[in-house]
């Protein structure tokens, strides 16, 4: 997602297990952002990545992630973003067999 805040600007939380998947922005910040106790978000307005940000990103994954088995949507619920994004993002990474488990 080419964004004003960039996914290197946040501090992601990755238990060990995952050390080893992949990060892919299909939303940015948190679509609720309502939590009381949570400020994570509180500085990144909500907005969904579009096709073209989502298609970059993905020819661009290797030189950062390899080749994960699987990879994780993100934002704070990466799933907010639209069906039809979501669906294309999936037979992109399909595609481009990116990914063995995920899906
Ligand atoms: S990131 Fe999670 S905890 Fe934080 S405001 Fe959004 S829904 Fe609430």
């Amino acid at each position: 997602m080419r964004a004003q805040y960039p996914i290197s600007a946040k501090v992601y939380f990755r238990n060990e297990i995952e050390s080893a998947d992949g990060f892919l922005q299909t939303t940015q910040g948190c679509s609720h952002n309502r939590c009381v106790f949570c400020t994570y978000f509180k500085d990144q307005p909500f907005r969904k990545a579009t096709i073209e940000e989502i298609e970059a990103d993905i020819r661009e994954m290797p030189a950062y992630f390899g080749a994960p088995k699987r990879i994780f949507l993100q934002g704070a619920d990466g799933f907010a973003a639209d069906y039809d994004v979501l669906m294309r993002t999936a037979e992109l990474l399909r595609y481009r067999e990116m990914v063995t488990r995920a899906f």
